[in-house]
């Protein structure tokens, strides 16, 4: 006898969904039976998942999006009602992950990286919340950082972007539990994606990625799935009684 994941069919959208952790996501979510759609800044990848969702039997949706762009955000949730359905799953996982010294980060990069991992998540959350609450029934997952727990060298813009969105996920968890709908944040530490590996190259890793695993407790480099497998378990029905939480999977990097 298996525990079903949902009641009823569910429709997610992953931010940031072309590449690494929101590839493992849209994946992960999609074969656990939710329709996906896919929403990328690059149409040619958040396609790419998609398809590849479509080639394993799954149901998903390629929208091109820049969540930083609240108008791009209505379309495509619009866009995402109307070819597959309500979405009461959303996953903000679209980042970007500046390095600068604190002295020298300017004004617009401080803007940029607001508006793309808090605004963006913000503005996703005020449309797709209402679809939620007509449904009885939603799950968020903010894809936050270790380094808004612990802060990090070079990246006071970016952690307190990701700061900001566990304050968010708390608020809203408080406000719309009463709706049916959990909110959580998972902070990352150390997985391999695109963006970890242009980390490494440009320098901002120590001596590279392999250096930090002996320090890590589990001994290994995080994955995407890793990832996944968190945001699959905080978005099944069972998990309806989880709201508000900080649930880092980071091999043991970072325990607080
Ligand atoms: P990634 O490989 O760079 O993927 C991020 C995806 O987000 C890319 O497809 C990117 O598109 C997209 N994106 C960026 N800006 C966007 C925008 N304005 N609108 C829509 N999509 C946008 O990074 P990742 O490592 O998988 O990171 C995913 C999330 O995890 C991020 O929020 C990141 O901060 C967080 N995180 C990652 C780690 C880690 O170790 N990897 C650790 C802590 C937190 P383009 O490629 O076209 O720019």
């Amino acid at each position: 006898m298996s525990v079903p994941i949902w009641s009823q069919p569910r429709i997610a959208i992953v931010t940031g969904g072309g590449s690494g952790i929101g590839v493992a996501v849209s994946e992960r979510l999609a074969a656990d039976g939710a329709a996906v759609a896919v929403f990328d800044l690059d149409g040619e990848s958040a396609a790419a998942t998609a398809a590849g969702i479509e080639t394993a039997g799954g149901t998903a949706l390629a929208v091109v999006c820049d969540v930083a762009d609240r108008a791009a955000i209505e379309a495509g949730v619009a866009e995402t009602v109307e070819r597959l359905g309500r979405p009461t799953i959303l996953i903000n996982n679209a980042g970007i992950t500046p390095f600068g010294r604190f002295l020298e980060i300017s004004r617009e990069s401080f803007d940029q990286v607001i508006a793309v991992n808090l605004r963006g998540t913000f503005e996703f959350c005020q449309v797709v919340i209402p679809h939620m609450v007509e449904e009885g029934w939603g799950r968020i997952v903010n894809i936050s950082s270790s380094s808004a727990q612990t802060g990090n060298f070079g990246q006071t813009h970016y952690s307190a972007s990701k700061a900001a969105v566990i304050g968010l996920t708390k608020s809203l968890a408080k406000e719309f539990g009463r709706k049916g709908i959990t909110v959580n944040a998972v902070p990352p530490s150390f997985v391999e994606t695109p963006s970890l590996h242009r980390a490494a190259e440009a320098g901002q890793l120590g001596r590279g990625i392999e250096e930090h695993i002996p320090t890590t407790p589990v001994r290994r480099v995080g994955q995407p799935a890793d990832i996944a497998a968190a945001c699959a378990f905080l978005c099944r029905d069972d998990a309806g009684y989880i709201t508000g939480q900080v649930l880092g999977v980071n091999g043991g990097r970072v325990i607080v």
